[in-house]
């Protein structure tokens, strides 16, 4: 039987996306408590308090939509915020009172950017789909990301893959914080987006060495 975590063990669903970006800038943020705001993370933030406006619900062509839905799985051991769920008519879906049928949650995720190329917001979306499937005992087939850049919505095929890297990240996650762990810098091109590069200072970590080495080198030196 896979573990389930309490109420006080959830981590913040949002540092999964920090985490498969660079799991030394997750636990700077997460572990280490440390955050430094760049122009990249100041913009998506302002995007998502328009997205954020709590317990408002409209109906538009018939989907109900709910804004800033808050979310939790014990099996992850995530918790967070949802931008948006829309609730579409369909029988595998759920009841909800004082309306008609039943309606399927499709999470809605705002991005600043462009969709990039590796998964991480995909992974993000997914997590929420999880957390949404476990609350409400429903399967959700697919989600939407939605760009501010290119204003488009993609649907995202939530498949086993993703779900699976969703379980190993979230696993990891609660390793590394288990432990305190902080994973030593690996300068990557991602390091010039990082908006925590002047609290990391990977150029620096890369050259630092440990105090043993430090002795050694000396020593060897005379
Ligand atoms: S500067 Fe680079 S190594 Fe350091 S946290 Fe950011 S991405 Fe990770």
């Amino acid at each position: 039987m896979p573990r389930e975590y309490s109420a006080d063990e959830l981590l913040p669903l949002s540092g999964i996306q920090h985490f498969l970006f660079c799991r030394r800038q997750w636990a700077l943020i997460h572990v280490e408590m440390q955050w430094k705001e760049n122009v990249l993370t100041a913009e998506g933030r302002l995007m998502h308090q328009r997205v954020d406006d709590p317990f408002f619900t409209e109906v538009r062509n018939g989907v109900i939509l709910a804004r800033s839905v808050p979310i939790a799985s014990y099996r992850l051991g995530l918790s967070g915020i949802c931008d948006a769920v829309e609730f579409t008519s369909s029988p595998e879906g759920v009841k909800i009172p004082g309306r008609e049928g039943k309606y399927l949650p499709i999470p809605v995720e705002y991005k600043r950017g462009r969709p990039k190329s590796d998964p991480v917001d995909e992974v993000q979306l997914c997590a929420q789909a999880m957390c949404l499937e476990e609350m409400l005992s429903v399967s959700i087939p697919a989600g939407y990301l939605y760009y501010g850049e290119t204003r488009h919505r993609t649907a995202v095929n939530l498949g086993n893959e993703l779900r699976e890297l969703v379980q190993k990240m979230a696993g990891e996650m609660h390793a590394y914080f288990e432990r305190g762990y902080t994973p030593k810098v690996k300068p990557s091109k991602a390091c010039r987006s990082c908006s925590l590069i002047d609290i990391c200072l990977p150029n620096v970590q890369e050259k630092a060495t440990s105090v043993a080495n430090y002795i050694r080198e000396w020593v060897e030196r005379d």
